[in-house]
């Protein structure tokens, strides 16, 4: 919490920081409306340390979809739209660390939210790395269930190029993290970079699973694609092939979320 003109000053920081980001088409329209409010609570409830984790996700993730985007694109993977986040890509991941912020608040700081922040970050990069690195993998991925190979972009599929980006990207939040946000306290520093790792690495997985499991699958009833979203291809509407209606890749990635700062607020246990 901070004086209303420093509330000001960083609320006009924020906007400029989103409209560049919406320039560089990192975000679209809808996400950029989206984004201002939850890092704002996050910076107004968490503290501006909350919120430079924040911008280093935001950062890293951004670049991550952005590599090799010609390739994604011809290899018809890439996000749309130039790979521009919409409003439910940016609730689904930084929903979950704005809300985390307004408990830490209520809470009088309690650690254990600061824990689930940590995690809630960590599983978002550790996913996003994942599968904007594993779409590049030269090798197929393989189904996390029954482990037989499938195609590239299905939901569900693990690659060890993308295990290994997704543990990059917790230890990449985990290390900030425990650098900003441990308070100088050391046994702290030493909790919080374990726990950023084993949320994001499960969760990754857990999403995985949803993924291959929950989630809304169409095909189209021409040329037999599978889908991730009901649409229309080869000029007909897809059906849907298995999973839950109501159930799409943000919600998974919400739940998966959800999961990742609770494994990490598990840390709590060895905090002190
Ligand atoms: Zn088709």
């Amino acid at each position: 919490m901070f004086p209303i003109e420093q509330a000001v000053a960083w609320l006009s920081f924020m906007i400029a920081t989103t409209v560049f980001a919406y320039k560089m088409r990192v975000i679209d329209r809808w996400g950029a409306i989206a984004a201002v409010p939850m890092g704002f609570v996050i910076l107004y409830f968490g503290s501006i340390l909350w919120f430079f984790v924040l911008l280093i996700f935001f950062v890293t993730a951004s670049l991550f979809t952005k590599y090799k985007y010609k390739q994604k694109q011809k290899m018809g993977l890439s996000e749309g739209n130039s790979g521009a986040r919409g409003w439910k890509s940016v609730i689904a991941n930084g929903g979950p660390a704005a809300a985390l912020a307004i408990l830490y608040y209520l809470s009088h700081n309690n650690p254990i939210f600061t824990l689930s922040f940590t995690g809630s970050l960590s599983f978002a990069l550790s996913d996003t790395v994942a599968t904007e690195v594993g779409l590049l993998s030269k090798t197929k991925p393989r189904s996390i269930l029954n482990w037989k190979e499938i195609n590239i972009g299905q939901s569900g599929g693990v690659t060890v190029t993308g295990e290994i980006a997704a543990l990059t990207g917790s230890f990449l939040i985990g290390t900030a993290c425990a650098l900003l946000l441990s308070e100088g306290i050391l046994s702290h520093i030493r909790v919080i970079l374990p726990a950023a790792i084993t949320g994001g690495m499960i969760a990754t997985n857990v999403d995985s699973i949803l993924g291959a499991t929950i989630q809304a699958k169409y095909t189209c009833r021409n040329c037999k694609k599978c889908l991730e979203k009901k649409t229309i291809h080869c000029n007909i509407l897809t059906i849907q092939e298995k999973g839950v209606s109501s159930i799409d890749n943000n919600v998974v990635n919400l739940l998966a979320a959800i999961i990742g700062a609770a494994i990490s607020a598990s840390f709590i246990i060895i905090y002190y």
